[in-house]
C-alpha cells in the first residue's frame, strides 16, 4: 500500500474487521483472541478489509474467515496454502492472511506447508495450536505429546511430536514467531510484524482447546514470555527452539529472502523458451 493511500485511508477500528457472524466456538477457546488480535493488527496497519483476504483450511479456527469483514476463502482439508498462493499469484495487491489449526496444517497440509516455506510467497500463515483436533472430537493431533493420556488414546499415542517451527526454518520461511493468545496485544503486534516481513511469515499461536485439553488453560501461568531474541541465523534459531520449552514465546527468526516472484520467473525463463526446448 502506497503512503498516499494509507493517509487517505479511513480510520477503522479492530471492530470494524469482524463480520456480522457470531462465532460457534465453545466459551473460553483461544481462537477468539486471534480474531481479535487480527482485527487490531489490521487497523493498526490501515489496511482496509477490502485489501485483505482471509484464507482457511478445514476445523474449529478455520472458521475465522467468515467472521472477518475482509476477503474470506474456507477452503477444503489441508489446503490453505495452496489456495492462498494461488491468490496472492494472481492478486499481489491483496494481503493474505492464511488461518488454521494444527491438524490441517501439519497433517494432511503437512506438505503445503514445507513448501510454502521454500516458496517463500509474500503471505502470512497464523496457526492455532492446541495439540488436539477440537472440531472431530479430541483425537490426537501432529503436535500432540506421545504421553497424553485420552479416551481415544489410552496411555497417549506415542508418536514423537511434529516440530513445526524447525521445519519451518528448514525449509525456508522468512519470519518465524510464536505467541499466545492469552497475551492478545503481543498477539497482535507479532501478526503486525509478520505481515508487514515481506515473505512467507509463520505465526504459531499457542491457542487453548479448553474443552478436549482443559489443562491448557494453564499455558497462561505456563508461557515463558519474551524467551527469544529474533536472529537471521536459521541454524541458531533452530538450536535454539530445540533447547527451549515448548510453551516459550518471541519472534523466533527474521530472514531476508526475497520473497517469490512469478513475473521474475516468468521473466527468466519464457514459457516460448520452454516450448521450444520441448518441441526440438
Ligand atoms: Fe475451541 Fe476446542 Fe471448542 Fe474447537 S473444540 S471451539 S478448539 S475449545
Amino acid at each position: 500500500m502506497s503512503e498516499q493511500a494509507i493517509q487517505e485511508a479511513p480510520t477503522l477500528a479492530p471492530a470494524d474487521y469482524k463480520s456480522a457472524i457470531k462465532p460457534v466456538w465453545c466459551p473460553g477457546c483461544g481462537d477468539f483472541a486471534v480474531v481479535n488480535a487480527l482485527g487490531k493488527a489490521l487497523a493498526s496497519m490501515k489496511l482496509r478489509p477490502e485489501d485483505v483476504a482471509v484464507v482457511s483450511g478445514i476445523g474449529c479456527s478455520s472458521r475465522i474467515p467468515a467472521y472477518t469483514s475482509c476477503y474470506g476463502f474456507h477452503g477444503v482439508h489441508g489446503r490453505s496454502l495452496a489456495i492462498a498462493t494461488g491468490l496472492k499469484i494472481a492478486r499481489p495487491d491483496l494481503t493474505v492472511v492464511v488461518t488454521g489449526g494444527d491438524g490441517d496444517g501439519y497433517s494432511i497440509g503437512g506438505n503445503h506447508f514445507l513448501h510454502a516455506c521454500r516458496r517463500n510467497t509474500d503471505m502470512t500463515y497464523i496457526v492455532m495450536d492446541n495439540r488436539v483436533y477440537g472440531m472431530t472430537k479430541g483425537q490426537p493431533s501432529p503436535t500432540t505429546e506421545p504421553d497424553w493420556d485420552s479416551k481415544l488414546t489410552p496411555q497417549g499415542s506415542g508418536l514423537r511430536e511434529f516440530q513445526p517451527i524447525v521445519i519451518a526454518l528448514a525449509s525456508g520461511a522468512n519470519f518465524i514467531a510464536r505467541a499466545f493468545t492469552g497475551d492478545p496485544n503481543n498477539l497482535a503486534d507479532i501478526i503486525v510484524q509478520a505481515v508487514q516481513n515481506p515473505g512467507f511469515s509463520f505465526v504459531e499461536v499457542l491457542s487453548p482447546c479448553v474443552t478436549y485439553r482443559p489443562e491448557q488453560r494453564n499455558w497462561k501461568k505456563q508461557v515463558g514470555r519474551d524467551a527469544f531474541e529474533p536472529t537471521s541465523d536459521a541454524a541458531e534459531a533452530a538450536m535454539r527452539v530445540l533447547r527451549s520449552d515448548p510453551l516459550s514465546l518471541g519472534v523466533i527468526y527474521k530472514g531476508d529472502r526475497a520473497p517469490y516472484d512469478p513475473r521474475a520467473a516468468a521473466a527468466a525463463q519464457p514459457v516460448t523458451a520452454i516450448e521450444k526446448r520441448f518441441c526440438v
